[in-house]
């Protein structure tokens, strides 16, 4: 058995607390971006009229459904 002194004992249970904290924290975050990716993933604005789109992830040129413009994929136009 680990002899330990009294007053260690409160911050060894705050330090374990607040790891926990911590990694439950990271855990939740990391969750969170991935699904805000992939809820933004394949969306794009139309250059010309600038509507928002969907589109295939694989997908090199779009047309716009509401004005009919031919637009690329590419890093301007994708979030
Ligand atoms: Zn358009």
């Amino acid at each position: 058995m680990i002899a330990l002194p009294l007053h260690v004992m409160p911050l060894i249970y705050a330090a374990v607390f607040l790891a926990a904290v911590m990694a439950l924290w990271l855990l939740y975050d990391r969750r969170r971006e991935r699904r805000r990716r992939e809820m933004w993933q394949g969306l794009s604005q139309c250059r010309l009229c600038a509507e928002w789109l969907r589109h295939g992830v694989d997908t090199k040129l779009f047309r716009c459904p509401s004005c009919g413009a031919l637009n690329e994929k590419n890093h301007y136009n994708d979030i």
